[in-house]
Order: structure tokens, then C-alpha cells, then sequence
């Protein structure tokens, strides 16, 4: 498991999904789409990441806000964020 990841645990146990099945390990439900919840942050963050590379700073905010609203405590997300409030507001 990667110390990286946000863990996803199960509504019911109160355990975490082990992370190469994404199931709970004690009452087997399936926790893929809570996985996917969990790193949609990240997603956004990658495809702010992505339009910033290609000068697209209207998208590159937008998808900013779309990780931070996920995952408001996204450090590098914040970081991001407030590199753009001044990237590209003069063009
Ligand atoms: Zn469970």
C-alpha cells in the first residue's frame, strides 16, 4: 500500500479496503467505487497539472477546484491553485 494514498475504509467495519482488491477484508463488500471517491481529487489534480502544462489556465482552474472540492487539504492542489490566481490573469 502506498503511504501516498488516501485510505478507503469500509462504511460498515470500520476497516480498511485492502488496496489491491479494494474489497473489505471482513465483510468482503466491494469499496471500488469509495476508491475512486477517494482519489478523485488526485484526477483532477493530474488534469489541472495537464492543462497548466498546455497554457489552458481558465481549465487548469477549474480543475483545481474540482480536486480541492474533493480534497480540500490537497497540498499540492492549494499550491497549484494559488500559482494560478496569478498565471495568465495579464493574458
Ligand atoms: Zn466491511
Amino acid at each position: 500500500m502506498s503511504a501516498d494514498a488516501p485510505a478507503v475504509v469500509c462504511p460498515v467495519c470500520r476497516v480498511e479496503a485492502d488496496a489491491e482488491s479494494l474489497q473489505c477484508p471482513e465483510c468482503a463488500e466491494d469499496l471500488a467505487a469509495l476508491a475512486h471517491l477517494a482519489y478523485a481529487g488526485r484526477m483532477h489534480y493530474n488534469t489541472a497539472l495537464e492543462h497548466a502544462r498546455n497554457g489552458e489556465w481558465e481549465a487548469a482552474r477549474d480543475a483545481v477546484g474540482a480536486a480541492l472540492a474533493h480534497e480540500p487539504g490537497l497540498a499540492p492542489a492549494v499550491a497549484l491553485r494559488d500559482a494560478l490566481v496569478t498565471e495568465g490573469r495579464t493574458g
